[in-house]
């Protein structure tokens, strides 16, 4: 996939949404530029005792906000424009779901199977030590979060490092995605394919626009294919299937597997884990490449892998009526706009996935207050709609059942609180793209970029930088 160059792909997408705004050309050019990009190479110390070169990188593409944001990846595939592109995907997707973060991305070009834990936490903490000395990293300045590759484990190393270079009494608030116990927040890890879920079905209960791709309204019953069992697949997809769609395929590195019946995300999950592989699932019928499965009749399509899965090669072979791009650029243009001319509703990244970043959002406000969401105010919530349940009993001479009541005057836990907002964020953006799509004759893809780019214009220009 070396020839796509990913970087001048979403600048593509950018100009062209550019030409829909009344906007300078330097602030335009501006806005589209990578402000910083920071390469390091570091030693390893094998546990075999030999030594490696290990080559990282932080691109911060845009600071009109501080602190930057965007996740670390750890993948063979890492390089400069890569990042670069992923750091700008993040500047463009904060500002369509007014998360106030300029877009930031890192990643180190390793493939993480090949080493062991101990190398992993050296080659982390060694690479935090490289971001705190040039001042890429810290709750004010950049904030990392997971990426493809990377998890809770490489999060808790990023802030146990940073916590102890500097005397940062925020110092929780320099990375998201970390565990509870370490200041993460309850609703982080699923956070992006939830987002998912919430904005599809968003989409999906559109009336008008899911009769002109010739569906019903609704995620019930709908046939869904994902590709990728990664923290982003899998919750999409478990979510879906809890909203009543029905998973007919999942494709991962090693094959596919396809079921027009239904697959039961959590056993598949387990046989994965259990056999080393997704195929060979019971009932199931394998489908090899797992590519192909990308081509298999079906309602959503939901890539949550890597960038560029949809390409002009396999482009005029989609069925899929919408495409819900859970990873990172997963479209090419030239597949957008094979796949657009067949009629098929694309429900862009920049928007779609943003759900990570919205509850790492959510996280690095935990942080900076130090204290839990709903902890205050819970149990006097509680009280106030338990005294609300007695008034109704007192007016209506009738009693609520003791579940009754309790189910009445449950206050919110921070997970709950989490959901809302992120459900509330998703929402409010698609409605927000898609009444842009309308005006302007667009895709959705474009109406988010028009939406971010007006929204940071408007930025520089009430500072007074571009006339
Ligand atoms: N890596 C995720 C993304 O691409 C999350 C970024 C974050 O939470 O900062 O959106």
């Amino acid at each position: 996939m070396a020839k796509y160059k990913f970087f001048a792909e979403v600048n593509k997408n950018f100009d062209k949404a550019a030409a829909y705004t009344k906007h300078p050309k330097g602030l335009l050019e501006h806005i589209k530029s990578c402000n910083t990009v920071y390469r390091v190479a570091f030693p390893l110390r094998r546990d075999n005792g030999s030594v490696e070169t290990i080559h990282g990188w932080r691109a911060e593409h845009s600071h009109h906000k501080l602190p930057t944001k965007g996740g670390i990846r750890y993948a063979m595939s890492v390089n400069e424009d890569e990042v670069m592109a992923l750091a700008a995907l993040m500047t463009y997707k904060c500002a369509v779901v007014d998360v106030p973060f300029g877009g930031a991305k890192g990643g180190i070009k390793i493939d993480k199977s090949k080493y062991s834990q101990a190398e992993l936490e050296r080659i982390t903490r060694r690479f935090t030590f490289e971001l705190v000395k040039k001042n890429f990293i810290g709750p004010g300045v950049d904030v990392p979060a997971p990426d493809y590759g990377t998890g809770e484990q490489e999060m808790s190393w990023i802030m146990d490092t940073y916590k102890a270079m500097t005397h940062d009494l925020n110092a929780e608030g320099c990375v998201t995605g970390k565990p509870v116990a370490q200041g993460g927040i309850r609703g982080r890890r699923e956070a992006t394919g939830l987002g998912v879920y919430y904005g599809t079905r968003e989409c999906c209960s559109n009336a008008e626009d899911m009769k002109a791709v010739g569906l019903t309204t609704g995620i019930e019953g709908k046939r869904v294919i994902v590709q990728g069992l990664g923290n982003v697949g899998y919750h999409a997809a478990k979510f879906f299937m809890e909203g009543g769609a029905v998973i007919t395929g999942i494709a991962e590195f090693e094959g596919g597997i396809f079921n027009p019946k239904g697959l039961d995300v959590e056993k598949v999950f387990q046989h994965r884990k259990e056999t080393g592989s997704i195929l060979h699932f019971p009932g199931a019928q394998n489908v090899t490449p797992s590519t192909e499965l990308l081509t298999y009749e079906c309602d959503i399509l939901i890539p949550a892998a890597l960038e560029n899965q949809l390409n002009e090669t396999n482009a005029h072979l989609i069925k899929a009526k919408i495409i819900a791009e859970a990873a990172n650029g997963p479209t090419t243009s030239e597949a957008h706009n094979i796949i657009k001319s067949r009629g098929a509703l694309i429900i862009p990244d920049s928007f779609i996935n943003a759900g990570g970043v919205t509850v790492s959002y959510f996280e690095w406000l935990k942080n900076l207050s130090h204290v839990r969401f709903g902890r205050m105010e819970k149990r006097h919530e509680e009280r106030s709609y338990l005294k609300l349940a007695q008034a109704i009993e007192e007016m209506s001479s009738k009693s609520f059942s003791v579940d009754r009541i309790r189910e009445l005057s449950l206050g919110a836990d921070e997970r709950e609180l989490v959901y809302s907002g992120l459900e509330d964020t998703m929402i409010v953006a698609y409605n927000e793209i898609n009444e842009i799509r309308k005006r302007n004759d667009v895709d959705l893809r474009t109406a988010a970029f028009i939406s971010s780019i007006n929204k940071i214009a408007v930025l520089y220009e009430q500072m007074g930088i571009f006339p």
